[in-house]
């Protein structure tokens, strides 16, 4: 059956049977409930469907069905429905929920934050632009650490799982992917309260980039920059630091004994 990719949806497909294998086996699924997002031509789905309790998979693209639907016949743990993944309230499926997924990139970045913000969500196993995934793993010091690579950090242990190149995809896109493993955490660092400063002070932390960490926190909260100083020096912190040399770490124990408001 032919399918015409459509750019609009994000349909780049997988076929090398070894790599799809490979995602499968290293994203740990074995009698799990896991969702997909889109499924496409189904090139993951079934080996999904072969290891996994169920899968119920989202897509967008409805003219899609004519070959998804022999593959949702074939295994009776498998349910496609041909909706739009955003709109979707998971609470439905479980509450230990994996996803695994060769995701549409134009979407990336809120897909990342629907599955952080669903409680049901335990693990994350996404094909997703390399540059991307870089920014999500990358430390202290290093040119893509941003607020994003912290507040993921502090949710989930996130690591790369592995790098594929782009000529594994048709139609080829422009980019390099790489496949990012998400692990929520089980227990917080920090209590409520003090979760919701270290996330409002970690976005203003990074909000300059060329910005020291002392001159954003003080257009953020117009602390006397006096201050932010003393502040920095208490917690052994050079006052002149910039927000991409500090350790998730550093930003929890800041958060902890912060003491402004917001
Ligand atoms: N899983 C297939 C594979 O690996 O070959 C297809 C991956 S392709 C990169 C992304 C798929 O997501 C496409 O089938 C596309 O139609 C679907 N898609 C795009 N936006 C979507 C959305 N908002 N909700 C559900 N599926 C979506």
């Amino acid at each position: 059956m032919q399918h015409q990719a459509k750019k609009r949806y994000g349909q780049n497909f997988l076929r090398d049977k070894n790599l799809l294998k490979k995602i499968v086996n290293e994203s740990n699924i074995k009698d799990k409930d896991v969702i997909e997002v889109g499924p496409g031509q189904g090139a993951l789905t079934s080996f999904l469907a072969d290891q996994a309790k169920s899968v119920v998979c989202f897509e967008i693209d409805k003219s899609l069905k004519p070959i998804l639907n022999p593959i949702e016949l074939s295994y009776p743990n498998l349910k496609i429905i041909y909706e739009d993944f955003m709109d979707q309230d998971l609470t439905a499926f479980g509450d230990d929920l994996h996803v695994v997924a060769n995701v549409p990139y134009y979407i990336t970045t809120p897909i990342i934050f629907k599955l952080l913000e669903t409680k049901q969500i335990k693990t994350a196993s996404l094909m997703i632009q390399k540059e991307v995934c870089d920014r999500l793993v990358s430390k202290p010091g290093s040119k893509t650490y941003n607020s994003l690579s912290v507040v993921l950090q502090y949710f989930t242990n996130v690591y790369k799982m592995l790098d594929v190149k782009r000529h594994m995809f048709y139609p080829k896109p422009n980019v390099d992917s790489a496949v990012v493993r998400i692990e929520k955490r089980n227990t917080p660092f920090l209590s409520q309260e003090k979760e919701k400063i270290f996330l409002d002070i970690v976005k203003s932390a990074f909000k300059q980039k060329r910005k020291t960490l002392t001159n954003n926190w003080f257009e953020a909260y117009q602390i006397p920059k006096e201050d932010i100083h003393e502040f920095l020096i208490s917690l052994q912190l050079d006052p002149n630091i910039r927000a991409e040399k500090i350790t998730l770490e550093k930003y929890i124990e800041i958060a902890k004994v912060w003491p402004y408001d917001l």
